[in-house]
């Protein structure tokens, strides 16, 4: 049986605590497919073609990682991947409520395919896309934070948009 996961998100950009949950499950599933979506309630800093490019890089390790793009219903992607696992990261009492209403509702659109929930490792339980892009703003040094391509790639695209 091949056993396919998506890891869906906005990843903008990918990050440490991202790269800890698909090293986590790559060995668990057959395939991981993480899969670029754009929240419409942000603003992404990096397009779609730039996310799935850096989180490329990042995996490149790990064979069974595949890294796609996607537009429309998670539950229909799902499915035309043949995947039965959506993954989601939990790093705080905050996430939680978001996620069961969302993990509810992609098992009421489809009740063929669960949600498994990942805890990082802690040093990763700050972490999130929007800080990092914050501090990184404002000249703080998010390198430790970030794979190394998704560093460079904020500090270009920062000092575009202040020069
Ligand atoms: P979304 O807009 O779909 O929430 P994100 O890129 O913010 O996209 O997050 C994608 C997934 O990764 C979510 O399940 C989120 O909870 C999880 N995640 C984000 N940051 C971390 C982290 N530091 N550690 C573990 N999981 C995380």
């Amino acid at each position: 049986m091949n056993r396919i996961a998506i890891y869906p998100g906005t990843f903008d950009p990918f990050t440490n605590g991202h790269l800890d949950i698909v090293t986590r499950v790559r060995d668990l599933f057959d395939r991981v497919v993480v899969a670029v979506t754009n929240n419409p309630s942000k603003t992404p800093l990096f397009t779609t073609e730039e996310r799935v490019a850096l989180i490329r890089e990042s995996v490149s390790a790990f064979p069974s990682v595949e890294v796609d793009a996607f537009e429309g219903l998670l539950v229909d992607y799902a499915k035309q991947k043949s995947a039965k696992v959506i993954l989601r990261g939990l790093r705080a009492v905050s996430d939680f409520e978001y996620e069961l209403q969302m993990a509810l509702m992609n098992r009421w659109l489809n009740a063929g395919i669960e949600t498994f929930f990942m805890a990082p490792n802690a040093e990763h339980s700050f972490l999130s896309s929007g800080l990092v892009k914050e501090v990184a703003s404002y000249g703080g040094d998010v390198h430790k934070l970030v794979p190394e391509c998704v560093g460079a790639a904020l500090t270009g695209k920062i000092s575009k948009s202040s020069g």
